[in-house]
């Protein structure tokens, strides 16, 4: 189990070496979770879980709804990439997380999950210097996230 400390550390450089949009399954792979496409019914996002068959060299998958649009699905992965980060030892058998990103786990845990999320995808370090002139929308085509991730992220509540 790689510590808080090393997950941060590769996040971080990961992110500081690319540009937007960032390429959310290398940052899976990266951190040794495999990224898979699911079947699943619309009240389903994604899920976390230990899986020796399919898992990384970390020894975790992450299962994605496939028919949900790309933004939304980058924004899953980057959720369950959070819970691997900062969550590992209250993931168990597995954390499946519905269309509200609500998985039984306590609602901070997922509003902790939620905010990582933000910061893998639309990190300050590149949102700050590019806000000026740009709109929400013209933004989110950047970060390939969707308007309303944005306007959040921005603190636009439309
Ligand atoms: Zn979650």
């Amino acid at each position: 189990m790689a510590d808080l400390r090393d997950k941060l550390e590769t996040l971080n450089t990961y992110i500081g070496f690319r540009e937007p949009p960032i390429d959310v399954v290398g940052l899976a792979n990266l951190l040794g979770i495999k990224v898979y496409d699911a079947p699943w019914p619309e009240s389903v996002s994604g899920k976390i879980q230990k899986d020796e068959r399919k898992g990384g060299s970390s020894g975790f998958a992450i299962f994605v709804r496939e028919s949900d649009p790309e933004t939304r699905k980058r924004f899953t992965i980057a959720h369950e990439i959070a819970h691997y980060v900062l969550h590992e030892h209250l993931i168990g058998d597995g954390v499946f997380d519905d269309a509200m990103y609500r998985s039984g786990l306590a609602s901070n845990v997922e509003r902790q999950a939620n905010n990582l999320a933000a910061d893998i995808l639309m990190p300050w370090s590149y949102l700050t210097p590019m806000i000026n002139g740009k709109t929400a929308k013209d933004l989110a085509e950047t970060f390939n996230v969707s308007e309303q991730a944005m306007q959040v992220r921005l603190g636009i509540f439309a």
